[in-house]
């Protein structure tokens, strides 16, 4: 019935899709980690739904977005599209705290949580859409982390997350799964990575179940890898290039 994989769009994600798998696997083994410890996280913002009913049907069933007006309609669509075929989405990006009701009813988890109004209107949100069973899971959530400290781009001070995490994890209806960062523009990755490793190590010191790191995008994913991202979010060398406008 579905024969969306034949097209040339299709094909030409499927093999940006194995190359990327290809590079994740090639970094594993340079790094000495088991094969499959990073999740590959494709970023679909600015693409079209069926780009990602695209990647959803090559395997991808966790996806990220990072505007919400964006990804509540795209994610219904595709729900619509592939009621067999659910798909965990991401919300990547900043977020604002009066769209939290918007996002629990699409978002699986949201990497971008930095701030503890925000934190508290997704645990609100989050609580009633379970009771309202509009949705079935917890919201799980990261923490981002601004690692230059400065609060405009978006991430909470290195030195704020023990309490941001003491709080989220004691909030209703979400649940503390890592760290997230996005490194400064134009600084030393391969620094910076080095450093959240060791922010992460003595955060999961505190939070032993947070083990996930979202580290590394199309750039940079192999560097993020080698420092113990376990998630890599790649929009550009899936998708291709972005309108410039891009947040
Ligand atoms: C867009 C985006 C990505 C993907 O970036 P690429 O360079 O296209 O791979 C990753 N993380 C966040 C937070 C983003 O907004």
């Amino acid at each position: 019935m579905s024969n969306i994989l034949e097209t040339p769009r299709a094909h030409e994600i499927a093999k940006a899709l194995d190359d990327q798998r290809a590079r994740i696997a090639e970094a594993c083994r340079e790094a000495g980690r088991p094969a499959g410890s990073v999740q590959l996280l494709p970023v679909t913002k600015f693409f079209p739904a069926s780009d990602a009913r695209i990647l959803r049907l090559l395997g991808c069933a966790e996806l990220g977005e990072s505007r919400a007006q964006e990804a509540g309609p795209k994610a219904e669509e595709l729900a619509l599209a592939e009621p067999g075929a659910p798909i965990a989405w991401h919300m990547i990006g900043r977020l604002q705290r009066n769209k939290a009701s918007n996002v629990v009813r699409w978002a699986a988890v949201v990497q971008s949580v930095d701030n503890e109004k925000l934190a508290r209107a997704l645990s609100r949100a989050a609580a009633t859409a379970l009771d309202a069973r509009e949705r079935d899971t917890v919201l799980r959530v990261c923490l981002q982390v601004s690692l230059d400290g400065d609060p405009s781009r978006g991430g909470a001070r290195i030195e704020d997350l023990p309490r941001l995490g003491e709080i989220v994890a004691a909030l209703p209806g979400l649940e503390l799964a890592g760290l997230m960062a996005v490194p400064p523009l134009g600084s030393d990755t391969e620094q910076e990575f080095a450093r959240l490793r060791q922010v992460h190590d003595r955060f999961v010191a505190t939070f032993p179940f947070a083990t996930t790191l979202s580290a590394g995008m199309s750039a940079d994913a192999p560097i993020a890898i080698r420092h113990g991202s376990t998630c890599v979010r790649v929009g550009t060398a899936l998708l291709g290039p972005r309108p410039i406008t891009s947040p």
